[in-house]
């Protein structure tokens, strides 16, 4: 293909913008998709991406284009992620496109992650195509939508696009600015191959595939090539483009973005970030990797079942393949045996990571209490880095523990500012600047404990203000903190699982809230059940579940015996999904809810 009809972009917006619709349009107009086969976000290709509606995964999709003057062009659309959980996705996809598409909602305007993706893409200077969406809609303000755009980002008015991409309305006009204000990608700097793996996925049929975009020199099928992270040697064996589904190819040539396979054994080696080259002709250096991926969160994954660790280990390797943002390393537990220690970008991502482990694997395992990574100096002059309760050192031996803070960018509504300061303050929020976007929105920046908004600060911020603010948020340093762990007894037992570090003024209100939580959600049993809080000993809360005779085998009067023996498998399966501790036995789900909520 020749590299001036190349055009690689993405789209990027706020969640809910319209990314994945305009996404649809193009394949649709692309003549990618028949009418008759479509389905709304067709790029959403994981069941529970379509369920919730949102996009988890970066996808990547060719198509081509014809002009007025009937020169075909090839599109490679990266359709990205939205919700602040994800923008690392957001900024591998850029990595490997010339553009972006600066989607926003003319209803909406300007939110938090349209200005946090804006400044990757500028950063990473990408040209920037900016587009107000959902022209239709009667609450529509294009006027005012405009007006922020152009004071935000500097641009012009009369740039805008305005599409409807629901109605395919201005798509065609897109279409053509892609084309004239989109730079082909750049020439490479030599001959040699040089090509950056950002993304990838597990097939069933043929393994690890993984995704590239070349940067320089020709990938060929059957070449031997290296990957300079990985220090291994492959043979490339299917490759082509992604056009929903592999396409297979000879060859992919500078500026093209693709797929390959290769005899990769362990597919944990070659990993999302690395450069390939070719054996025979290595070009001198890698190309720069993707920025250090930090974990948020963090939480230890063990199988319930003793011998499903193994599997675990499986699941885990081919998730960690298709969600380069997920971390594990090895980790065991007194109680709960061999597991890993997991990183996640958030809370949203874990319950995804957790989904899909269930889902997609079919394993039953169980998430101690989401943390955040405590820095914990000991007397001995001694640093550690703490994230399980079972780790922290015993408090004669601490000299200092400090926790990670976060920068919150939230825009919203004037009215309802005083709302979100009181939730900002009331989670050891500390203002930083105000500043009104326009005249009906504020900007604010607080610094905030990471570990007060693990739990519900997002949805607590969207109900208090109607759904209207909008949040971002990035890392800023370590501060001290006054640290206690909290454990939970259940008839005396202490579940490892709940244990949680915690910041010693919440832990009374935090232990009475798990407690309640979990004599909501535990089912009652033929014995009472006594759920206590502890701190260092000391019970600081306590609910009882009364006890209550169950008999399942009472709904079936007669004899039909295999109906019998049906709603015992049933209850069998069921069981997989419980954990027992001493004679209680605690769903799963249980476990899980308990650790979100706090109300
Ligand atoms: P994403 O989160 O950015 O991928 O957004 P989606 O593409 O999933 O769209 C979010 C919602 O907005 C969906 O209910 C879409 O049907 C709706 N939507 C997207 N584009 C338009 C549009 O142009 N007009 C209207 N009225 N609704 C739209
Ligand atoms: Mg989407």
């Amino acid at each position: 293909m020749q590299r001036s009809y190349i055009r690689n972009f993405c789209i990027i917006a706020h969640i809910d913008h319209g990314k994945s619709t305009l996404a649809d349009r193009f394949l649709q107009k692309a003549g990618l998709v028949e009418d008759r086969v479509f389905r709304d976000q067709i790029l959403d290709s994981m069941d529970i991406e379509r369920e919730r509606g949102i996009t988890i995964k970066s996808q990547a999709v060719r198509f081509s284009y014809e002009n007025k003057e009937n020169e075909e062009y090839i599109f490679n659309l990266v359709d990205t992620p939205g919700h602040v959980d994800f923008s690392y996705e957001v900024n591998r996809s850029i990595s490997s496109c010339e553009g972006a598409l600066l989607l926003v909602d003319a209803s909406q305007g300007i939110s938090a992650q349209t200005l946090a993706n804006y400044y990757i893409a500028a950063e990473h200077e990408l040209s920037i195509i900016p587009i107000i969406n959902k022209i239709d809609l009667p609450a529509a303000d294009i006027a005012g939508v405009s007006a922020q755009m152009e004071h935000e980002f500097g641009i012009k008015k009369e740039d805008i696009v305005l599409i409807s991409a629901k109605q395919g309305k201005g798509i065609h006009t897109l279409f053509e600015r892609i084309v004239t204000d989109i730079p082909p990608p750049p020439e490479g700097k030599d001959e040699r191959l040089r090509a950056q793996i950002f993304d990838s996925h597990y097939d069933s049929y043929v393994g690890a595939v993984m995704h590239v975009r070349v940067f320089s020199g020709t990938l060929k099928r059957g070449m031997r090539v290296y990957g300079f992270a990985a220090d291994k040697e492959y043979e490339i064996e299917r490759l082509g483009y992604l056009a929903l589904g592999m396409q297979d190819q000879e060859h992919l040539t500078t500026g093209e973005i693709g797929f390959f396979t290769a005899n990769i054994k362990n597919i944990s080696e070659l990993r999302v970030g690395d450069t390939i080259t070719e054996s025979k002709f290595p070009c001198d250096a890698p190309l720069v990797g993707f920025k250090e991926l930090t974990s948020y969160v963090y939480s230890a994954v063990f199988p319930l079942d003793a011998d499903g660790f193994d599997d675990l280990t499986k699941g885990l390797d081919r998730l960690s393949l298709n969600d380069a943002s997920l971390t594990y390393t090895r980790e065991s537990s007194n109680s709960l045996g061999s597991g890993y220690l997991c990183g996640f970008l958030g809370l949203l991502h874990l319950e995804i990571i957790q989904e899909r482990l269930e889902r997609e694997f079919d394993l039953s395992v169980i998430f101690t209490a989401p943390t955040v990574e405590y820095t914990v100096n000991t007397k001995d002059g001694v640093q550690h880095r703490i994230s399980q309760p079972e780790h922290l050192p015993s408090q004669e031996h601490i000299a200092e523990v400090k926790e990670p803070y976060i920068k919150a960018l939230i825009i919203c509504p004037t009215e309802y500012l005083g709302n979100i300061m009181n939730l900002c303050i009331s989670n050891r929020g500390e203002q930083k600047s105000i500043r009104y976007v326009d005249l009906k929105r504020v900007e604010l920046i607080f610094e905030l404990p990471l570990s007060e908004i693990l739990y519900e600060f997002y949805d607590r911020l969207k109900s208090l203000s109607r759904g209207y603010a909008s949040f971002d948020y990035e890392l800023i340093d370590n501060r001290p903190v006054e640290l206690a762990r909290l454990d939970i007894l259940i008839n005396g037992k202490k579940v490892d699982a709940l244990s949680q570090l915690i910041f010693k003024n919440k832990a009374t209100q935090r232990a009475r809230e798990i407690c309640k939580g979990l004599k909501a959600s535990i089912p009652k049993h033929q014995h009472a059940i006594a759920i206590q809080g502890a701190i260092g000993g000391h019970i600081i809360s306590r609910e009882t579940i009364s006890a209550f005779r169950k008999d399942v085998l009472a709904k079936c009067y007669g004899g039909d015996i295999s109906r019998k023996r049906k709603l015992l498998e049933k209850q069998k399966k069921g069981k997989k999904r419980l954990m027992t501790v001493g004679d209680v036995e605690i769903p799963q789900k249980a476990l899980l809810s308990v650790l979100k909520t706090s109300e």
